[in-house]
């Protein structure tokens, strides 16, 4: 079972029971889990850790789900990579890649939908539903069939081909929404008033959420439990960015970390800050979309709603959930925000295929050009150790790199071969 007391309003404190809940009834603010972190420190431990299973369900005692009975295709515990190639090109002795592309359904989406996922199963929902920019609803299609459920996916129509057939091949009921992903949040969140089902990033938002902290922990794990210097996170609602941050601060308090004492969570334990918690957490948006980045560097204390045109469909969401504690997070960890320009996401793209052999998606792209850029800005130093994560798989965003396709178009003839070799394009 999980170590879960209940769910707490983030603004008023007000605290609520386990259900599928993700707003304060009384003041609209976000609810988020609480832990019973006293039994929790009890029972977790490096080698209970160690002998889990090789998922995100490892981590079982920080996850808000039952963890006998997972919804489990696997997702997590995905390479960690010295990316030496990579690292010469930007001057960095120590970066490493985080390649969460080779999940199940190919992104980091897997992490939060098998949390979501095994916790409607645990409350009685018979139908798992989502408002996708795209990777959501490939997991959210996959984990629904492997939980044996019905699924109702709601997507932008202007999506690229490889989310929608990479969703479709699962077997959901897929609404084509000819709208932006805010025009299909909006709806779905009035489909969520209606019907009984479990849409993960809604109703099940505050246990979602909580799956992107497994890439904080894994991080950790893989590294010999030391943390970064920097990570580099392409950010969409924020959420993932914030759950990073506070995996590193469970381990720190938790005592996993190497030569790290435990800290108390204190009252407000979703904003625990333990010091020797001094990764730099920098965020990454693509310049179309770009909304939190902007409120950061004019120091706003509101996130203003853009509308997004970007070729990282993946994260073009115009008003993010998480926007203003994403910002904190920032600013908690003297870390940086940037908008990648439009032009540099595909380069981003290829610079880490033909360095690293690693082929992502225009959020990798995103996460790789702005990578270069906080390394010329001087925010990272060559000698800091460096993890970018990579969070979706190339093959769902082929039409971005539709332009590297320029095969030598040859004869079955050696003499055709040597032809065209001898006269290829440098
Ligand atoms: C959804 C998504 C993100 C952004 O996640 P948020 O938690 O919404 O910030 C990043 N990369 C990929 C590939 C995604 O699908
Ligand atoms: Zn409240």
């Amino acid at each position: 079972m999980a170590f879960v007391n209940g769910l707490k309003c983030r603004e008023c404190d007000r605290e609520y029971s386990s259900e599928a809940l993700n707003v304060c009834d009384f003041c609209f603010g976000p609810l988020e889990v609480v832990y019973d972190y006293a039994t929790i420190s009890e029972v977790i431990s490096r080698d209970s850790i160690a002998s889990g299973p090789l998922s995100i369900w490892r981590y079982r005692d920080l996850l808000p789900a039952d963890s006998e009975h997972p919804v489990d295709i696997m997702a997590g515990y995905t390479p960690l990579l010295k990316a030496h190639n990579l690292g010469k090109k930007l001057g960095l002795k120590n970066l490493y890649i985080k390649n969460d592309s080779v999940n199940p359904s190919f992104s980091f989406k897997d992490r939060v939908v098998s949390v979501a996922a095994t916790k409607a199963v645990e409350f009685g929902f018979d139908t798992l539903a989502c408002a996708s920019t795209g990777n959501l609803a490939c997991s959210v299609a996959a984990h629904a069939a492997r939980a044996g459920i019905k699924a109702v996916v709601f997507i932008p129509s202007d999506l690229e081909r490889g989310k929608i057939i990479g969703a479709a091949v699962y077997g959901p009921t897929m609404i084509s929404v000819e709208g932006n992903y805010d025009e299909v949040n909006r709806l779905c969140s009035e489909v969520a008033d209606n019907y009984p089902w479990a849409f993960v990033n809604i109703n099940m938002r505050p246990y979602y959420a909580e799956g992107s902290k497994t890439l904080g922990y894994e991080v950790a794990e893989q590294l010999g439990w030391r943390l970064p210097d920097h990570v580099v996170v392409p950010t969409a609602s924020g959420a993932m960015f914030t759950k990073i941050w506070k995996g590193f601060n469970e381990m720190a308090c938790l005592g996993m970390l190497e030569g790290v004492d435990s800290y108390s969570f204190g009252p407000d334990q979703n904003t625990v800050h333990h010091p020797a918690v001094t990764t730099k957490m920098h965020m990454t948006q693509a310049a179309g979309c770009s909304p939190i980045v902007t409120a950061w560097e004019n120091g706003s204390p509101h996130v203003m709603p853009v509308r997004p045109n970007s070729i990282a469909k993946s994260l073009a969401i115009g008003n993010p959930a998480d926007g203003i504690y994403s910002m904190r997070v920032i600013n908690n960890s003297a870390g940086t925000a940037y908008a990648v320009p439009e032009d540099q996401v595909v380069p981003g793209i290829k610079l880490l295929a033909e360095t690293e052999g690693i082929f992502t998606e225009t959020a990798g792209g995103v996460a790789i050009s702005g990578l270069k850029h906080a390394v010329e800005s001087g925010a990272i130093k060559p000698d800091e150790l460096t993890v970018v994560y990579i969070t979706g798989n190339g093959l769902k965003t082929q039409e971005a790199v539709e332009s590297v396709v320029n095969p030598l178009t040859v004869k079955p003839f050696m003499s055709s071969f040597e032809e065209a070799f001898n006269h290829r394009p440098e």
